[in-house]
């Protein structure tokens, strides 16, 4: 199906009770539309942010909005002219603390107004960030006026004019956005997108495979588990750009390995402005033991699909987040994982590549038993990394080590052992 560039800004066009459904004409028109891939009311019912509001001042020279894919604004109130108080709330409690917030404001005239956000349930994490576009962003951490000792109201001193302004506490990286980069690459002969299933509001989980042989080893590679961790899924896009790249050392990985790529693990959570859940309110990277969710099953069977066959493995799995600075939690040294010393032989490749950079290995860190780290390394037996950028890591500094990351992965993968079919089947034995 043909693909878009859908941003927070697109204004999906509905048609018209009258027009659509009193004239027959219509129904033939609305099932071409649909079979050339333009199903308008469908995808703008997937894309709407259902709990998003808007809010006008008491003159309405001054509106708020959250509604647009991952805005995230609970309440609204004017206290003075120039003066409002936003309210930002999770979508469960008790939460991990990842206060995220997104509103769009406009004004009639110039002037600059205050905001307070106020967090109900957490605290401030996110400096602010903004753009004019809703597409190109930038730091405005000095919008901060005060901020409470405890971090749960923060003001904002926010410049306004005639044109529209988003503030968000990370760029916008919407599941339109990343569904068209996933589009654009499947465009290259040797990436196939597809869908394993959907999420608990019905949008679709979207995997690309990357491979230029029909019988590859697997490497899994996950993102946006955790909605507002955006410098994680701008990490694994990089990283991903690599594996397609032409260069020999791609080419040559993509001869005897598959990619398996989901970047969105939880497309309601990123289009609801969720700071952590899915749709049921449940944390994905939780779920790992239990598979209480669709979205987690549907990342199960497709990584168990990928040992069916005898001669074909799962060789690693890299899980893509955001917290306060880069870190790599790996499974711990002596676990008894495949491929054998991959975690110090990458991790040490990363840092001879980039000295100036400090690789931050962590494999001390069991934050729960029901993460896909976990998971993956207990029940597969398959080296399983959690790789975490930091929320304001420089853009370009992300670029740079993800893309260099992949580049020494398939190094260290291409220069494995190839076994003959007999030994693979071996080792997919001694996995399950
Ligand atoms: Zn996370």
């Amino acid at each position: 199906m043909p693909n878009r560039s859908i941003s927070p800004n697109d204004v999906i066009p509905r048609p018209t009770a009258a027009f659509c459904w009193q004239n027959p004409v219509c129904y033939a028109l609305i099932a071409l539309l649909i079979v050339l891939g333009f199903a308008p009311a469908a995808k703008s019912e997937i894309l709407d942010n259902p709990l998003g509001i808007t809010f006008h001042s008491e003159d309405r020279s001054v509106s708020f909005t959250s509604k647009f894919p991952g805005g995230r604004m609970n309440e609204c109130v004017q206290i003075a002219d120039d003066d409002f108080a936003v309210t930002i709330q999770p979508e469960s409690d008790p939460i991990n603390d990842s206060a995220w917030y997104a509103f769009r404001v406009n004004s009639t005239e110039e002037r600059t107004i205050s905001v307070r956000l106020k967090y109900v349930g957490g605290s401030h994490r996110y400096d602010p960030k903004i753009s004019r576009d809703g597409k190109n962003w930038e730091s405005a951490e000095h919008l901060m006026a005060d901020r409470h000792p405890a971090g749960t109201e923060v003001r904002l001193k926010i410049p306004v004019d005639g044109k529209p302004l988003w503030v968000a506490g990370q760029e916008l990286l919407s599941s339109g956005t990343v569904a068209k980069w996933t589009s654009d690459l499947s465009q290259q002969p040797h990436v196939k997108r597809s869908v394993i299933g959907k999420s608990v509001q019905g949008r679709p989980l979207y995997r690309l495979d990357i491979t230029e042989t029909d019988h590859p080893d697997f490497v899994f590679i996950i993102a946006r588990q955790h909605p507002p961790e955006v410098s994680g899924a701008i990490g694994m896009m990089h990283f991903v750009d690599a594996l397609t790249s032409d260069n020999e050392l791609a080419t040559s990985f993509r001869k005897r390995y598959c990619a398996v790529v989901v970047p969105t693990v939880n497309p309601d959570g990123v289009a609801l402005g969720n700071w952590r859940c899915n749709a049921n309110g449940v944390d994905l990277n939780r779920d790992w033991m239990h598979f209480t969710q669709p979205e987690t099953r549907a990342l199960r069977n497709e990584m168990l699909k990928c040992r069916n066959a005898a001669d074909q493995k799962l060789c690693l799995f890299m899980d893509f987040h955001s917290t306060y600075d880069d870190v790599f939690y790996t499974p711990p040294r002596d676990a008894d994982l495949y491929p054998a010393g991959f975690t110090d032989n990458w991790l040490s490749a990363i840092q001879k590549r980039f000295p100036n950079y400090h690789v931050n290995g962590d494999d001390n860190h069991h934050a729960h038993r029901s993460t896909s780290k976990a998971w993956v390394a207990d029940t597969l037996g398959v080296t399983a990394i959690t790789y975490e950028f930091g929320d304001e890591t420089d853009r370009e500094t992300i670029r740079r080590v993800a893309s260099g990351s992949a580049e020494e992965m398939m190094k260290l993968l291409l220069a494995l052992p190839e076994p003959d079919s007999q030994m693979a089947a071996a080792q997919v034995s001694i996995q399950r």
